[in-house]
Formats: C-alpha cells, sequence, structure tokens
C-alpha cells in the first residue's frame, strides 16, 4: 500500500479523552515514526479549556514511546507535529463553533470525532452541508448507533454531509495485522479453498477471552455488556473474513462487498436459549489480584443485569456454509486470556481399520495475540507406530509494523475506506444482534454466573476448549 498522505489536518474532537490518549496518539505517534503520515498538521479540540501548552504536552507524552524507538527522521516528524499542534476549545453540539474551526483549517480535513456517541451525533446534525469543506472525511467511532434503527439514522445525517468513501466508521480490529492476516492465509494459499466449506468444516469458533475485569469502565461498559461491545462488531468482522468469497481485489469495493454480503446471509435464529448464552462474573481471584462481583463494582447498576461473557451461534446461510455453526464468544475476567478463531474439520470419512488411539479432527487456529498459526494434526504415533498421536505445525508471525490505529488512521488520511465500516454493514452488524439484544432484556435466556479467574461458566462447551 502506498503511503500518500492526502489528508493534511487530522481534527481531534475529544482531546482530553481516554481514547485520544490511549489509542489514537500513540496510533498516529508510530504513523509519523515510520514516516507514513508525512506533512501532516495535527488539531484538538475539547471543552476543556486548555492553554494549547497543555494539549502539546499531553500529545507529547503519547509520542514519548514510539520516540525513544524511532530514527532521527521519526523523532523529527514526531517533534514537529507535536511543537505545531494547536488546540481549540469549543463545544461541538453548538450550531457554530464546528463550522467556524473547519473553515481555518487547511484542507482535504479528517474529522475524527472521539467523543461520547451522543455528543458525536448531535455534533453531525448541527453541520450542514456548505459548512464541510470539499474534501473533509468524518471518523465515527464504535458504537455505531446503538440499533439497526439509529445506525441507520446516524448513516442518513452523515450522508447528508459528504460522500460514504469520505465516511470512515471505525472498527480497529480491521487494523490488526492478524486479522487482515486471515485474507492472505486463506486466498495466498492454493491448500486451504477446496477444504474452506461445509463439506469439510465442522465448526468454526472466534474467541476473545480477557483476562481482565472492568477496570474502573463502568460507565460505559455496564451500558454495553460484552454482545454489544465485542461481538457486535469485532467479532462479526473477524467472522466475515473467515467466511467471504475470494474477492478479485483487496481493494475497498471489492473486500467491502465481500463482508457484505456474507454479513447480509447471516442471523442467529431462535430459539435463543439454544443458540446463545450470556454470563457475569462474581468474586474470584485474576493472577494475585481479588475481583469482586461484578455487581459489586463501582459505578455498575446491578439491575441492568449487564452481561461479561457472552456467546451466540451465527448461522451463514449460503451454499458454502449453511448449517455450519459460527461461534462468537467473548468475555471478561475469565482465567485465561484467549483470543484466536478455530476451524474444527470434519473427521475422515473413514479411518483404515489397523490405526489404534484416537482420531482427533483437524483444527487450525488463528491466535490473534499471541500471534500464532496452528495446524493440528493426527499422525503415526512414536511407539507402536499405527497408534495415533496429536501433532501441531506452529508457525510465528512476524509483530506488525504499526498499531492497530495506526493501520487504521493511515488508510484515512490516505483517503482510503479499506480498513472502515461501510454503512449498510453497519446497520447489519446490529440486525444480526437486535433480536438477541431483545430476547436477553425479556430474561429469555437466563443470566448465568462464573467465578472471575474460571474458564467461564462448567456447562459451555466452550469453557473447556485447550
Ligand atoms: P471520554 O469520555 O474519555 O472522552 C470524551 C471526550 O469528549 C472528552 O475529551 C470530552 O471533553 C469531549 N466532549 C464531551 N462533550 C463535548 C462537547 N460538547 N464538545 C466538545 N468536546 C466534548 O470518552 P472516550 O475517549 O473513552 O471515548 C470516545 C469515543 O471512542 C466513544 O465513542 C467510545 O465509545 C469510543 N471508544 C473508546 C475506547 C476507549 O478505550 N476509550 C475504545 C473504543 C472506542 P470534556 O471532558 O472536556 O468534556
Amino acid at each position: 500500500m502506498t503511503s500518500k498522505t492526502t489528508v493534511k489536518t487530522l481534527l481531534i474532537l475529544g482531546a482530553s479523552g481516554d481514547l485520544t490518549g490511549r489509542l489514537l496518539l500513540p496510533g498516529l505517534a508510530g504513523l509519523l515514526a515510520a514516516g507514513r503520515a508525512p506533512g501532516l498538521r495535527l488539531v484538538g479540540a475539547g471543552s476543556d479549556p486548555w492553554s494549547p501548552e497543555q494539549w502539546q504536552e499531553r500529545v507529547k507524552g503519547a509520542f514519548e514511546a514510539a520516540s525513544k524507538s524511532a530514527d532521527a527522521a521519526g523523532s523529527a516528524a514526531l517533534a514537529a507535529v507535536a511543537e505545531s499542534t494547536a488546540y481549540h476549545q469549543l463545544d461541538v453540539t453548538a450550531d457554530g463553533p464546528l463550522a467556524e474551526l473547519l473553515a481555518q483549517l487547511e484542507g482535504p480535513i479528517a474529522v475524527y470525532f472521539a467523543l461520547p456517541p451522543h455528543i458525536s451525533q448531535k455534533a453531525c446534525e448541527v453541520l450542514k452541508r456548505d459548512q464541510v469543506p470539499a474534501g473533509t472525511r468524518l471518523v465515527m467511532e464504535k458504537p455505531f448507533g446503538s440499533g439497526t434503527e439509529s445506525a441507520h439514522e446516524l448513516n442518513k445525517t452523515l450522508a447528508a454531509l459528504v460522500p460514504e468513501d469520505h465516511i470512515h466508521r471505525v472498527d480497529h480490529f480491521l487494523g490488526k495485522a492478524t486479522v487482515l492476516n486471515i485474507l492472505g492465509l486463506r486466498f495466498a494459499n492454493r491448500f486451504l479453498e477446496p477444504v474452506w466449506n461445509r463439506d469439510h468444516i465442522e465448526k468454526v469458533e472466534v474467541i476473545f477471552d480477557e483476562d481482565l475485569a472492568l477496570e474502573g469502565r463502568a460507565r460505559y461498559y455496564d451500558t454495553a455488556g460484552a454482545l454489544r461491545d465485542m461481538i457486535q462488531s469485532h467479532l462479526l468482522h473477524i467472522m466475515a473474513f473467515l467466511a467471504i468469497d475470494a474477492p478479485a481485489t483487496i481493494e475497498e469495493r471489492d473486500l467491502r462487498d465481500a463482508v457484505a454480503t456474507v454479513l447480509r446471509a447471516s442471523s442467529i435464529k431462535a430459539p435463543f436459549p439454544e443458540t446463545t448464552r450470556r454470563a457475569r462474573y462474581t468474586a474470584g481471584t485474576l493472577g494475585e489480584r481479588t475481583v469482586p462481583d461484578y455487581a459489586a463494582e463501582q459505578g455498575v447498576d446491578p439491575g441492568r443485569n449487564t452481561e461479561t461473557l457472552a456467546e451466540v451461534q451465527v448461522e451463514i446461510n449460503n451454499w458454502r456454509w449453511a448449517g455450519v455453526p459460527f461461534i462468537l464468544r467473548s468475555g471478561k475476567a475469565l482465567g485465561r486470556r484467549r483470543k484466536e478463531a478455530v476451524i474444527t474439520f470434519r473427521p475422515v470419512p473413514h479411518l483404515p481399520t489397523g490405526f489404534a488411539g484416537v482420531d482427533s479432527p483437524n483444527q487450525l487456529r488463528i491466535g490473534f495475540g499471541p500471534d500464532v498459526l496452528r495446524l493440528d494434526v493426527d499422525v503415526n504415533g512414536p511407539g507402536d507406530i499405527f497408534t495415533l498421536d496429536r501433532a501441531s505445525l506452529v508457525a510465528e508471525l512476524n509483530a506488525a509494523e504499526l498499531l492497530p490505529y495506526g493501520e487504521v488512521l493511515e488508510g484515512i488520511l490516505n483517503g482510503d475506506p479499506l480498513l472502515s465500516v461501510r454503512g449498510d454493514t453497519a446497520e447489519d452488524c446490529w440486525r444480526i444482534i437486535e433480536p438477541v439484544l431483545r430476547a436477553w432484556e425479556s430474561g429469555e435466556v437466563p443470566l448465568e454466573e462464573y467465578d472471575a479467574g474460571s474458564a467461564g461458566p462448567a456447562a459451555w462447551p466452550t469453557a473447556v476448549e485447550d
């Protein structure tokens, strides 16, 4: 991919926010240090009455780690951006100030809405098309709406301001090198495609278990829960990459069409007590730390019944995948950090008589941290040579050069929406999980419990997977 920077000014709304400090600025730092955003100007804005120096200090702090490992040119690029960055205090929801700021900035501009979702929405509603300079890119964070209808309304608001290919709906999983590597693995190798279908694959699991608990994020997490936070966009996109047909190119139109086609064919079928599960952690230990009940964590409203572990079984209703369950699971406060896709193949049609031992299905594991590929196969054992033994072919993947937010930002700055979620797909992701959200809200599926530090409720089949 070329590193042509078409955006001249990156305007971050929400300069004092957590996302900006922890993810956006470090992502940008990696890009600048690698010389992949030459000539970019950074502008911060927020409702705090910060001096320009305060904002510059924040930027420098966030650039520090990248600066230490950068070469001379990289350090100079980081310093240049940090020293020239400007700060503007404004209320983005007021009619006027944001439009006035946009008129002052050198274009093309990328406006990054690192704001609470309802504030981003309001900010877009008060803007008018003629106040948005030509070529401006609007960057929206997750969650994109709170359901199909609100995502649709937000899409309409944005479409009134800029063309679709100038709207970047961020799902930073699309910037993870290991997630993108699914495409390389599947489409640059001959041996997988012939078996990549319902005839040979029994089930596909995408698992994102965290060994961290709430970590003070109750304000956001308690209103979201695991299904909205992780499965609604991140895991559905990984699933889509695992399930798409080979696109003609990995350019924006072909790849995003392929993803949209798979997600349109996807659904979670009732009865939901059979196809979905939810649970929440109780007190336990994570490593050395004692964790209280989720319900007793500061800022949590126990009456909301927010799940900290969710699992859903998605069906992809097409010729390639009909009947193959795609199980998506994510949770917090689990005993083991486990982030991988596991593809389980069907057994061989006939194991020649004479083999001893248990034949286990082939499994391909795509790790998303640690970044490893592992293919589990059965081979003849070392003792009685016809007693089957398990062996693993393991490939460690090279570390990515950029952080996921760096990859995503590079696409935005280059004017390439490839790594952004398209509007129709954003709505479809909600359409897939909305019936489950309704069923859970009505209590149709019981909220189970698991001890923090355990593998999840013992009865869940995915909990015992090695
Ligand atoms: P924070 O609450 O930490 O920051 C929000 C920012 O918005 C603050 O800088 C705040 O400034 C500013 N703000 C609020 N109201 C206004 C206003 N009317 N005018 C101008 N600025 C305003 O939120 P996060 O950084 O955590 O999240 C931002 C977005 O990113 C959300 O959509 C979130 O869902 C998403 N996200 C966050 C992640 C994270 O890890 N934090 C991860 C993935 C996505 P002030 O305090 O001065 O009001």
